[in-house]
């Protein structure tokens, strides 16, 4: 089976969003889907992230029991969840657990924009704000990657619900003196920049990603003229929204680095 992916994986070329180059999906997959050319970082999924960040069979995952429903009956909503977990392999939606970075015990959530877009349901609010209070009792730092299309219209008020109990969560977190990291990929939008996304201690980006409350077309209506970089992450450290821009293969030890001058 294993040989089948490599062969499977060598025969492969992907074309890079950024620059149009033609990679191996082998040689791509070993650059942690950075594109050697024009250094653009693709999306990764949750699990991926996961084995970037965290030390080796350190992991504890919490909440696998929790799954979305239809609460306003929205259609085709079931079928879609039922795809994406079927595409993400992840049935719930957010991972989101314990694990050690550097060797440092951290609470952990993890999104995945190929479930429904990364966009928050209630599930997903509820496992973020569980995490962050597991995080608060046990005394721990707190990291989330981030990556989401916002609020998930399928669930109405119950999703944007998720906003403040989520920012209310973060808030005790911090009361409690402890540390909580921010990490913003692209795309960030919506509720989740205008929530928890954007209340770490250090919110750190990757390079060139997309990260904003309403995305360029709808603010383009009220602005005529927006730079070309706009919501781009180097556009948000220049007007000091975001703390530091990262580049996917320093994230670990950067994070490492951090969490030392923490403890
Ligand atoms: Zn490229």
């Amino acid at each position: 089976m294993a040989a089948e992916r490599a062969i499977a994986q060598i025969d492969q070329t992907i074309i890079c969003r950024g620059c149009q180059a033609e990679i191996p999906l082998e040689t791509f997959i070993q650059a942690l889907k950075v594109c050697s050319t024009c250094d653009a970082h693709a999306a990764l999924g949750a699990r991926e992230r996961l084995d970037l960040l965290v030390d080796r069979e350190t992991f504890v995952e919490n909440d696998t029991d929790l799954y979305s429903i239809n609460p306003l009956n929205f259609p085709n909503y079931e079928s879609k969840l039922e795809r994406d977990t079927k595409k993400t392999k992840l049935p719930y939606e957010l991972l989101t657990g314990e694990g050690e970075i550097g060797g440092h015990q951290v609470n952990l959530a993890i999104g995945d924009v190929g479930f429904i877009g990364g966009t928050m349901g209630s599930v997903a609010g509820e496992k973020l704000t569980r995490t962050i209070e597991r995080a608060t009792q046990n005394r721990l730092p707190l990291i989330t990657v981030s990556v989401s299309g916002g609020m998930r219209m399928q669930e109405g008020t119950l999703a944007l619900m998720q906003m403040q109990k989520t920012a209310a969560a973060c808030v005790r977190h911090s009361e409690a003196g402890l540390f909580y990291i921010s990490i913003v990929t692209d795309p960030t939008y919506g509720g989740a920049t205008a929530s928890f996304v954007s209340l770490g201690h250090v919110v750190i980006a990757e390079p060139y990603a997309r990260i904003g409350f309403a995305g360029p077309r709808a603010v383009a209506g009220i602005h005529e003229q927006l730079p070309d970089n706009f919501q781009k992450s180097e556009f948000l450290l220049e007007h000091g929204m975001i703390d530091c821009i990262v580049h996917r293969h320093q994230m670990q030890s950067f994070l490492v680095s951090l969490l030392d001058w923490v403890n």
